[in-house]
């Protein structure tokens, strides 16, 4: 077998054999989603087939059988983020909601007027909409470090906003516009040198590399299952616990109490302390089968990743016209770009028309292409089925695009 069998990992995940307006599918819109690999697939079926009950409640063979997977999942997620245990690890509904939980949660507590809030100018709305909301309740400022013309962090200027008032700072591990992975454990160690909070948010990050919490030295860690080959409507916030366990709930109901009385009730500690009610159980379940599935595979899948941008990234620059926006030197395969005298929803319809799905617009990232001085870009993005065929096919069909928009 060869070191890397992209046919034979391409026959795991069954969509990705459909045509599209009689094309060949090119899935290229990997940082929207990710398609499902079909252990995963089976998992759901499995569960409500043979394991369908409620979770921590009864005493039932089923209800056993489903919270013993459920409690496994947390460890398989333990597993993925570099943890030794899954005590921090919170099913959530996906990154935004969990970077919501803390923005209400650890904010509503911590945040006073006068403190400050230190984002990057490359966030999704998912990582600026919810601190905005805290601070105008609290009377926090919001404070945004600029980003580079080739896409990074401004270092210098991100330190010079650093001060004793800076008591959150929250950036992404990878843009999801750019593709840009930041510095993530060097920006933590210089938050954390003025004793702020650190919250990450990993969705990009996570189904292209090994992530290693402890060695990130965060606070919070966001990611959303569906974007890593797993389930939609499930995610995980990772929290240091003795942290989590100081913070209210912020939702309340069955599950997370430990004695409800109607002279006072009391909560349990973290992870249970913030899933109110029924849990997504199948949601959870896929995605522990996706990590499970993808975490052996990560290291090649990084390298194949990797070649497929060098070569996107060359095919692409050799189109005139064509226009790459985010070339920092470390990236993930995302690939962000305009063509002169065309929009990108034009592009993205062209590339349908031939075949191939990619993203168009502002990617929820408003204030980066205000910064930018762009209304949006046209994105291709890659995961570790894709081909060096279809990277082909995307370059062939974006000459003829141009020659169109010329
Ligand atoms: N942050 C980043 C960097 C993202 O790319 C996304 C999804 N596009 C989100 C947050 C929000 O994720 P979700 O919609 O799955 O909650």
């Amino acid at each position: 077998m060869p070191a890397y069998d992209v046919a034979a990992l391409r026959r795991d995940f069954p969509i990705l054999g459909r045509t599209v307006h009689g094309r060949p599918l090119a899935y290229l819109d990997n940082a929207a989603t990710s398609q499902k690999p079909t252990v995963v697939i089976e998992a759901l079926t499995r569960y409500y087939s043979e394991h369908n009950a409620n979770v921590h409640r009864g005493v039932h063979l089923l209800s056993e059988e489903a919270t013993t997977a459920y409690e496994a999942a947390r460890w398989s997620v333990a597993r993925f983020l570099g943890l030794a245990d899954g005590r921090g690890c919170v099913f959530v509904r996906g990154a935004t909601e969990g970077i919501n939980l803390v923005a209400e949660c650890w904010g509503r507590v911590h945040l006073k007027a006068g403190d400050e809030i230190l984002l990057t100018q490359m966030e999704h709305h998912a990582n600026i909409v919810p601190w905005q909301v805290i601070a105008e309740r609290t009377g926090a400022k919001v404070v945004v470090a600029p980003v580079t013309p080739r896409g990074e962090i401004d270092l210098v200027a991100f330190q010079g906003l650093l001060s004793p008032r800076t008591k959150l700072v929250a950036f992404a591990h990878v843009s999801n516009a750019l593709g840009t992975v930041n510095p993530a454990a060097a920006l933590t160690r210089l938050a954390k040198a003025v004793g702020a909070t650190v919250l990450i948010d990993g969705c990009q990050a996570a189904a292209h590399f090994k992530v290693d919490i402890p060695a990130l030295g965060c606070d919070f860690y966001a990611f959303s299952g569906h974007k890593t080959f797993g389930p939609t409507g499930i995610g995980v916030l990772w929290g240091r616990p003795e942290l989590l366990d100081a913070l209210p709930p912020y939702q309340f109901g069955g599950d997370m109490i430990r004695k409800v009385d109607f002279a006072g009730t009391t909560f349990r500690e973290a992870p249970e302390r913030f899933e109110a009610g029924t849990p997504d159980i199948a949601g959870v379940l896929g995605l522990a089968v996706a990590l499970e599935y993808f975490m052996p595979r990560q290291p090649v899948a990084h390298a194949h990743e990797q070649a497929l941008l060098a070569a996107a990234t060359a095919r692409l620059r050799a189109i005139p016209g064509l226009t790459i926006v985010g070339e920092a030197p470390e990236k993930v395969a995302v690939l962000s770009f305009n063509i002169a005298g065309g929009h990108s929803h034009d592009i993205g319809t062209l590339l349908d028309a031939d075949g191939i799905a990619i993203r168009t617009g502002h990617h929820c990232c408003m204030p980066l292409m205000k910064h930018l001085g762009i209304p949006g870009t046209a994105r291709a993005s890659f995961a570790f089925y894709n081909t060096m065929e279809e990277v082909e096919r995307l370059g062939a069909s974006l000459e003829k695009i141009r020659r169109m928009m010329a």
